[in-house]
């Protein structure tokens, strides 16, 4: 934690590597490209933590709210001057400037950029601003019906923080977090509990690669809403991961349906899997291209995502007549389920992509209730969902061999 204390905030001061008198800065631009800059700012550095440490040792408590400075952290510590050691410093040392450096490689930080804010508008949480729909970038922009709650411009300590704090995007990251980990948790039941009572390696491999889409999906997006309050450049690289992430969630969706439905069918099963494994590796091929996240390709990218959903119905239909037609036992139990599940997330998108129920409400449902959270809460629970019933598939095909 001391690490986040410290690279807690990037004042101009701290950019520039002159020494700062609030003692709780640590420039993430120490790794500029330029190396005497480097070496200039790693003294810089030192010289910050070494202050810090001194700080902490006399118990005070840096709060610079008033001129705006994020570096907000009661420095806090009650081991003394004894108890604080010259190789923890040096330790210390080495642990910030490694985070430092973790932060920004991982978050692209640019040095030149100031995280404070810009004005006083927006409301004070807990050392975070959060801001109102007119004052936040225009990266930030896109459903003006919700009002505020907005993070913007932090730096990746306060970033992580926002994580207990109250936000306008909490509930869509933690929806995601949580989804993550509990098809983490249920992959492991899946394949050591519920697959070896009917299954083999396939299945397990099978449902092993599902429920990691889903998890791959989720973990993405829930880190693209944690981190695109962070700059530009940081919300596009993740918002084209986001992307990805539903690339993957739709081949997890595919995968399983597609290996139970034509178990009695081999050859046409490698065909529509080799299908969806080329249309999703082709698309997120399209996601490296520089204008894949433009205003200019914007109804490619919603056909391209509508036909990588649609496509399904090709398959489904071929397989309704493989086993002949609607009368069949089979057709009659799975096909209302992929109807439901073509039905729920149709819906959802719908919700979210015409911004309901907060156009009625502008303003209303900034925190809980708007259209993103909802999208991301039944997104969960379809995902759960289709996993059940390619279990419920799995079982009976286990059970009711080929012919
Ligand atoms: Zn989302």
């Amino acid at each position: 934690m001391f690490a986040a204390h410290v690279s807690t905030s990037v004042s101009p001061a701290a950019r520039e590597g002159e020494n700062n008198s609030n003692g709780c800065s640590v420039s993430f631009a120490l790794f500029s490209s330029d190396s005497q800059q480097v070496a200039r700012l790693s003294r810089s550095i030192v010289k910050d933590v070494r202050r810090f440490v001194q700080l902490r040792d006399r118990h005070v408590v840096s709060d610079n709210n008033n001129d705006g400075d994020y570096c907000h952290d009661k420095a806090v510590g009650s081991g003394g001057q004894n108890s604080t050691s010259a190789g923890v410093k040096r330790l210390w040392t080495v642990l910030v400037t490694m985070s430092a450096k973790l932060q920004y490689n991982w978050f692209k930080l640019d040095p030149e950029k100031s995280y404070h804010p810009k004005d006083n508008t927006g409301r004070m949480s807990n050392g975070i601003f959060l801001y109102s729909y007119k004052d936040i970038p225009e990266f930030l922009k896109g459903n003006p019906f919700v009002i505020n709650g907005y993070r913007a411009f932090l730096p990746p300590s306060l970033i992580i923080r926002s994580l207990c704090f109250w936000s306008n995007e909490s509930i869509n990251i933690w929806s995601h977090l949580l989804g993550c980990l509990f098809f983490f948790l249920l992959m492991l039941y899946d394949v050591f509990v519920i697959v070896p009572h009917f299954g083999g390696p396939a299945d397990i491999l099978v449902m092993c690669l599902a429920l990691l889409s889903y998890q791959v999906c989720t973990i993405l997006s829930a880190v693209y809403h944690l981190v695109n309050c962070h700059s530009e450049a940081v919300a596009q690289r993740w918002l084209a991961l986001d992307f990805t992430g539903i690339s993957a969630a739709l081949l997890g969706i595919y995968l399983p349906g597609t290996f139970y439905a034509y178990t009695c069918f081999q050859v046409w099963r490698d065909f529509y899997m080799g299908m969806f494994a080329f249309m999703v590796i082709a698309v997120m091929s399209m996601q490296l291209h520089s204008q894949f996240l433009s205003e200019k390709w914007r109804v490619r990218r919603l056909v391209m995502y509508a036909l990588l959903a649609a496509y399904g119905v090709i398959p489904c239909l071929h397989w309704i007549y493989l086993n002949g037609g609607w009368q069949s036992s089979i057709v009659q139990v799975f096909i209302p389920k992929v109807i439901t599940m073509y039905l729920v997330c149709g819906v959802a998108f719908g919700f979210y992509i015409f911004m309901i129920p907060e156009r009625w409400l502008p303003g209303k449902l900034d925190y809980v209730g708007h259209s993103h959270q909802w999208w991301h809460i039944i997104m969960v629970f379809a995902m759960y969902w289709w996993h059940r019933t390619g279990l419920e598939f799995a079982a009976i095909m286990a059970l009711h061999p080929c012919i």
